[in-house]
Parts: C-alpha cells; structure tokens; sequence
C-alpha cells in the first residue's frame, strides 16, 4: 500500500517536473548537428536559420559541424543522443539515400529521429576550376565522354548530394572520373577555386557567389527551370541531360520519442524563421526559398523522407553504388 502510494507520488512528481521541463524548454543552449564541414551548403542553411529560431526560442541555438561518411556520423551521433530537445539535426536528401547506400548504417532514419520539419530544396550546379578547358555543357560532355577517367571530381562522401549528383552525371555519361571526397563541400569548393580539383556538382547555397565572382566554371543547374539568381545558366534538361534532376532538400529532426510539446516549439520556431524576411532574402540570393509553411511540419518531413527513400532505393541499385 505505502509502497503503490510512493510510486503514485513519484509519478505524479514526475509527470509534473516532465510538464514543467516542456513548458520552460528551452532553458539552456540548443546544439544543431550539421553532418557536413563548416562552410558549406548545409552548413550556411543551418546558421540562416538558426539564427532566427534562436531569438524566438530565447536560447542560442549553435552549430555543431560533425562531418564525414557523406553525413552518415553527425546522423549517427544525434541517433544517439539523449531526446531532451537540446540535440537536433539538420540534414539533407542524405537522409534518404544512406538506407540503400550504406550496407551497415547504424541507424534508421524513419524510426530512430523525431521530425520537427523541412527547411528548403536547393537546386544543383555542375562547376568546375575556372581555367578547365570546356566552355559549356555540351563541351564539357564530349570532353568527359573523352577523358573523364582523368578528370577529378570532388564529393562531400558516399550520400551526399555532390556524390550523388556525380552518379548521376557518370551515369548519363557513362564516364567514371576519379573521386576526391572531402568531409563536406566548403572544403570541396575551397579547392575548386584554388584549382587543385577539376569538378563539382554542389547546391547553389554553396556556388552562387563563386559563379558570380567568375572563381569557378559553370555549366548548368539541375532544377526543372532556370534559377532566378543565376538566369544565364542552362538547365539540365535543356543540356540534354534529363536524368540530372535533382533538388537537394533539408530537414530538422530530434533523437526519437521527443516530446511532442518540444517539437511543437520547435516547429513553431522553424516557421518563423521560414518567413524571416532576411532568411528568405539569402536563401533568394543563393537560388533557393524556404518551403510553404504546411511543410514545414513533422507530417510534411516524414512524408518527404518515407518517398524519397523509395524514390533513390532503384537509382542506387541500378547504379550499384554501395559503402560499409
Ligand atoms: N552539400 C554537400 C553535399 O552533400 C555537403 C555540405 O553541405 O557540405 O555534397
């Protein structure tokens, strides 16, 4: 009897401090896992937004940048992290890749997170060191059909959107270049414009400024229409290369079984920051938008994460393209 009223009482307290911890979420500093280096596409989303859902929240929200493993070991990490709110992630098209990719991932993407929302869809670019001999697209096509086994193309790791646009690209070609990966494509992209790296197919949040500043090549963009910040730059599609479509969208997840008054915080966050005047002014600049509001939502993520996993499972296989 005292015993069942003691562990009644407990779960009263503890039902009640659990009430109290959600209510006053968050009380100390948010960490967002970004599975890439610092500088890069995912990582520039990251802090645009970060930054506004850290004074809605009324807490720091900082980014952590665990690269490596195309995202696969940041992802891991916040599989594994406790589900308190104060670890997230923002990750990318990654996420649905990884189950078909990685024959040993340590985590599963549908069960193993709680997602809070989507974020944006980047367009692609393909670029190369600004003195690489082809001109346009339909150059650097007949120069890679010709001498792509010499040409060295840089990639963030097996899973991210630059290797997987480069499967794409080899594919249509059927070329294979030789592979320089990098732990994200801030580095990536350093060495392009350095020279040190022929190639890259990268998010326009992370090659819009170098195309400008004329420090890279470019040859097309791998939206369905041309990129209002990059007007001149063909798409795919009109370069003959149709099967090169791909829109590279972000997400935000917790480890699982996050509270769902947390999430909704953090939901609410995320929607503020999507209308954010100076957030939808960079991601303008840099050639993306946020996504409607009623996707920014766990439903919208789950649902997106679920297709897109179908989606890119018989690409891969047909590709053949697998890591440990
Ligand atoms: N966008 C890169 C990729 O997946 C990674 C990064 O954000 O650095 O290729």
């Amino acid at each position: 009897m005292l015993k069942s009223f003691a562990l009644s009482t407990l779960m009263v307290l503890g039902a009640a401090s659990g009430a109290l911890a959600q209510s006053d979420y968050p009380t100390q500093p948010i960490t967002v896992v970004v599975p890439f280096s610092a500088g890069g596409p995912t990582d520039t989303v990251a802090r645009l937004v970060a930054q506004v859902m850290s004074k809605e929240l009324g807490q720091q929200v900082l980014i952590q940048n665990v690269g490596g493993a195309g995202g696969t070991l940041g992802a891991g990490q916040v599989a594994n992290a406790t589900n308190d709110g104060y670890t997230l992630l923002l990750h990318h098209i990654g996420m649905s890749t990884a189950p078909t990719l990685y024959r040993n991932l340590a985590f599963d993407p549908l069960t193993d997170f709680t997602p809070v929302g989507l974020i944006t869809s980047v367009p692609m670019t393909i670029v190369a060191r600004k003195d690489f001999e082809p001109t346009d697209m339909a150059s650097l096509t007949t120069y890679l059909k010709a001498n792509g086994q010499d040409v060295t193309y840089a990639n963030a790791g097996i899973g991210s959107a630059s290797h997987l646009c480069g499967m794409l690209l080899q594919d249509s070609l059927e070329v294979q270049m030789i592979t320089v990966p990098y732990q994200g494509a801030g580095p990536a992209m350093t060495d392009i414009v350095g020279g040190q790296v022929d190639l890259i197919c990268d998010q326009t949040t992370n090659t819009t400024n170098q195309i400008k500043a004329g420090e890279v090549k470019a040859y097309a963009v791998t939206s369905p229409a041309r990129v209002d910040s990059l007007p001149d730059l063909p798409t795919t599609a009109e370069a003959n290369l149709p099967r090169l479509e791909i829109g590279v969208w972000h997400g935000l997840y917790g480890p699982k079984d996050m509270d769902p008054a947390i999430v909704a915080k953090l939901e609410a966050a995320l929607q503020t920051a999507l209308q954010d005047p100076t957030v939808i002014q960079r991601f303008a600049e840099l050639g993306t938008a946020p996504v409607p509001l009623d996707q920014a939502t766990p439903q919208a993520l789950t649902e997106e994460l679920k297709g897109q996993i179908e989606l890119w499972k018989p690409i891969i296989e047909e590709a053949g393209v697998y890591a440990d």
